[in-house]
Formats: C-alpha cells, sequence, structure tokens
C-alpha cells in the first residue's frame, strides 16, 4: 500500500475537472427540471441488505463489485453502486408511496469495486431520475425524452445512439424464461461457470454476458420477442410511438436486457462509440416490480442513471473559470483599503482575486496568470486622491477612477 497515493480507481477532481463534471451534473439537474422532476439525495451508504435484495444475489454487483463493511456497531453496510435501490428504500421508509406519483433527480458518488479502466472507475458519479407510480407507456417515453434532452443539452446526442428494447410483463417473462432455459441447458458445455451459476437463478443476464463463449451461444437463442404476448407487444409499440412522435431515433436492440425480476417492459441505453470500451453513457428502464420485492406497497417505476466521467469525457470544450478582477494594493495603508472594496465588489458578485504580497511587478504577473482582464491598482497616489488605477491588461489602457465609482466601472469586465 501507497498511503499517500489515491486509493486504485478514485481520482482527485481538480478545478477544470470539476467544471467539466459541474456541467455535465448542472446540465442534468436543469433538463430533469424541465420534465418535473425534483432533486433529492439518499445517503451514499444504506444497510447491505438493501442493495441485496433490489440488485439480486447473482448480478455482478453484488457478487463482485459492492464496498461492504461492519460498522462499529456491528451493522453491515454498503457504500451505494447505484442510486434506484436507495430512492425505492427512501419511498418505503419515509411513507411517500402516499404521494405519488413521484418524480425524483439524484446526482452523487457510487462505489463499485471493478477492475480500472478508462471510464471505469471505483468512486464515480451519476445522475439520474426515478418516475415512481407511473404505469403507463408514456412515462417511460418522458423519462427517455428527459434523458435525450440533457444528453442533447451537453452536445452529445448528435454522437450517441439510443438501443431499446422490452422484456415483457410477467407472463410474457415466464413464457420466454422457460424457452431460454430449455435452449440454453442444451449448449451448457460452452457457457462459462458464471452463467451456468445464473441458468436456473437469472438466466436472462446471460444473454447480456460480456464472455465470448457465452455470446457465441446466445447469437441462436430464442429471440424475446417471439414470446411476448399482446399487452407487452402493445406497451413497446405505445412507446415507439412517443419517441417517434417526439423525433427521438432508436433502433431495437432485442439483447438488451435487465436480469432480474423486478424489471420488465421498456429498457432501454445510449451508448456513444467514441468513447470506446466503455461507451454506455446512460441506461435504465421500467422496473415495476422493485418496491414490492423490498417489501414495499406495490409501485410502479421507471428510471434511468448516467455515468457524468463518461458524459464529461464528451464535452467539446471545458468550461470557462469566472474571470476574476485582480485587485493590487501597494503598501499597507493600502491593503486595508483593498480589504474593503474587495469585500464590496463580491457582495455584488464580482469575482475579486487580492493580490496578497510582492511588489507591483509580481502582483501584475499574479494578476495575468489568473488571466484578469483587469487590475484595479490602488497605492498611495491613489488613495491620497480617493482614487484607483484601472488597468485594462488586454489593451495596456490605464485611468483613475474614483473610488464610489468603481463597481459601475468595472462592469464591463465581469
Ligand atoms: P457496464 O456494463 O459498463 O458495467 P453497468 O450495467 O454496470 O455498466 P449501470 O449500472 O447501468 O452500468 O450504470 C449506469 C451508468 O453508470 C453506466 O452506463 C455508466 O455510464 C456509468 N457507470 C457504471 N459503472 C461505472 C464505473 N465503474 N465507472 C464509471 N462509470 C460507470
Ligand atoms: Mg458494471
Amino acid at each position: 500500500m501507497s498511503e499517500l497515493q489515491p486509493v486504485r480507481g478514485t481520482h482527485d477532481l481538480l478545478p477544470d475537472e470539476m467544471r467539466r463534471y459541474r456541467r455535465v451534473a448542472e446540465t442534468a439537474r436543469r433538463a430533469a427540471e424541465c420534465f418535473g422532476f425534483q432533486e433529492m439525495a439518499t445517503p451514499i451508504f444504506e444497510f447491505s441488505e438493501v442493495f441485496k435484495r433490489t440488485l439480486g444475489d447473482t448480478s455482478d454487483i453484488v457478487t463482485k463489485e459492492m464496498y461492504t463493511f461492519t460498522d462499529r456497531g456491528g451493522e453491515t453496510i454498503t457504500l451505494r453502486p447505484e442510486g434506484t435501490a436507495g430512492v425505492a428504500r427512501a419511498l418505503i421508509s419515509g411513507g411517500l408511496a402516499q404521494h405519488l406519483p413521484l418524480k425524483y433527480f439524484y446526482s452523487g458518488p457510487m462505489f463499485r469495486y471493478e477492475r480500472p479502466q478508462k471510464g471505469r472507475m471505483r468512486q464515480f458519479h451519476q445522475t439520474g431520475i426515478e418516475l415512481l407510480g407511473i404505469r403507463e407507456p408514456l412515462g417511460d417515453v418522458e423519462v427517455i425524452a428527459t434523458g435525450a434532452e440533457f444528453l442533447r443539452r451537453i452536445g452529445a446526442w448528435d454522437r450517441a445512439q439510443l438501443e431499446i428494447n422490452t422484456l415483457g410483463d410477467t407472463e410474457s417473462r415466464q413464457n420466454y424464461r422457460g424457452v431460454l432455459v430449455d435452449y440454453l441447458s442444451g449448449h451448457k458445455a460452452r457457457l462459462s461457470e458464471d452463467s451456468i451459476n445464473r441458468l436456473e437463478r437469472n438466466p436472462l443476464r446471460i444473454l447480456d454476458s460480456k464472455d465470448k463463449g457465452d455470446q457465441a451461444v446466445v447469437a441462436d437463442a430464442p429471440v424475446y420477442t417471439d414470446y411476448l404476448n399482446a399487452a407487452s407487444r402493445d406497451f413497446f409499440a405505445r412507446v415507439k410511438a412517443g419517441l417517434e412522435a417526439l423525433g427521438i431515433a432508436y433502433v431495437v436492440n432485442p439483447r438488451l436486457v435487465r436480469g432480474l425480476d423486478y424489471y420488465c417492459h421498456t429498457c432501454f441505453e445510449v451508448t456513444c462509440e467514441e468513447l470506446g470500451a466503455q461507451k454506455t453513457i446512460l441506461a435504465g428502464g421500467r422496473y415495476d416490480g422493485l418496491v414490492g420485492m423490498m417489501g414495499g406497497p406495490e409501485t410502479p417505476g421507471v428510471g434511468w442513471a448516467s455515468g457524468i466521467e463518461r458524459c464529461a469525457m464528451l464535452l467539446r470544450e471545458t468550461p470557462e473559470a469566472r474571470v476574476p478582477i485582480a485587485l493590487v494594493p501597494l503598501g499597507e495603508r493600502a491593503e486595508a483599503t483593498a480589504l474593503r472594496l474587495a469585500g464590496e465588489l463580491r457582495s455584488l458578485d464580482f469575482v475579486v482575486d487580492l493580490g496578497f504580497s510582492g511588489n507591483m511587478k509580481s502582483r501584475m504577473k499574479r494578476a495575468n496568470k489568473i488571466a484578469a482582464k483587469v487590475a484595479v491598482i490602488l497605492g498611495d497616489n491613489e488613495l491620497d486622491q480617493n482614487v484607483a488605477t484601472l488597468k485594462n491588461l488586454s489593451s495596456g489602457e490605464q485611468s483613475a477612477i474614483g473610488l464610489d465609482r468603481i463597481a459601475d466601472a468595472l462592469e464591463a469586465f465581469r
């Protein structure tokens, strides 16, 4: 262990990266707000059971990726690997099901013990939305439209591809599950160990396996769409019609699945080829069985989560920091005036960088380094006349301005 290194798979967000991160998270928040979603937050840790129950004990997350520890009181706690489980827990523990429908937005860190690589970290961040209490396909359409609007606003949508699929209702899933297990059992010898383990408990997940051998078997598997009942087909048709009405382009990918029983109907994923191997930037679906399965009142839900780091990689430019005004006091007398002036300007929401030390030259150097467009110079001469010298750092132009008119004169440099 090298204790002064960041833990593997974690990283610092220094200011440039932080601004990219913030641009993504704030854009998501604003887009979600336009669709009526309100921000909420759940704790970053929960009792492990919250995730075990919701993610299923055969999922990658639960079997391999959870950060779980025993706290000092002997409770088994897990750092959240995703957001939906906590939201569902909050719905139940807060008795929120009386207030349906609910529309939530969240944003924050998630933790998964995975093999770190580009676009895959052990602490990463997601934004997400959950629409709870709506059973109609229009809900799925609005949820997908929210994601599309967010990605449009960060400039990623025109480089992204939306794939959708349906998992049908319980009856359809049961039909298909039987057919799939029969087929896969006939090819057991070619399946990976993970998939053999999933065969009984979570066969749908095998469709989504990243193992090459599994994929070869899956390529010839019966296709889910052939086993959908009329109600499920109708639901999917209405989702597709809604997307078409909005002009949201999609591709149906019959191999797109979610393994767990509480997922149903629509599932979707947005990818961007530019990102290479870790190319999924947003993924979601409908989970009508989740809250009920956790022990809460039966509550339909649909939502998505998006990886902030992956989205930040797609921003075409790094948002600029606000441009500061360099305030340059020369001599002790000027410092007191400068402090007061800085305070006034900051209360008017100017960004003011106060030179702390050094002669005129080194302070002006600092002003250039921070990319200030204007310096406000206060020396003994200025103080005697109750003025400051405003120096336009692009043109070099200087002028004396009365101290009571400084704020007005600086408006041009915001
Ligand atoms: P993958 O197949 O890439 O492991 P996943 O199914 O585990 O993805 P989800 O749980 O659907 O991913 O998470 C939603 C989004 O969160 C992903 O599409 C991705 O953008 C982001 N994400 C997931 N895991 C990570 C990670 N370890 N590091 C960075 N971003 C991640
Ligand atoms: Mg994963």
